[in-house]
């Protein structure tokens, strides 16, 4: 599924609900204004195709990359119901990442 992702500057109020907010990418959310969540520009933070949401936390906080394993920090994302047909995936075993890599 082809998603936007916001932050991690998501001002004001709605930061509580997660330092990461994540619309679908034809999401008629992302043209609306005003939208605190979205700079004047109305650009996302960037855009990426993933499977589930482990996928997209992981793509975030990479494995290897960060002190994390894979989907420690789902809590810090805010799926929109745009994304409800994004299932939640499952947790890659340690080193996952660094063998996709070689
Ligand atoms: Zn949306």
């Amino acid at each position: 599924m082809k998603l936007a992702v916001y932050g991690p500057n998501i001002p004001g109020a709605l930061q509580r609900k997660g330092t990461f907010h994540i619309h679908a990418a034809d999401c008629a959310d992302r043209k609306r204004r005003p939208w605190s969540e979205f700079d004047d520009s109305g650009e996302a933070s960037w855009e990426l195709d993933a499977a589930d949401k482990v996928e997209v936390c992981d793509a975030v906080y990479t494995p290897g990359e960060f002190e994390c394993r894979s989907g420690d920090y789902l809590y810090d994302f805010h799926f929109y119901p745009c994304c409800a047909a994004l299932p939640i995936g499952e947790l890659k075993p340690e080193g996952y990442y660094e063998e996709v890599a070689q």
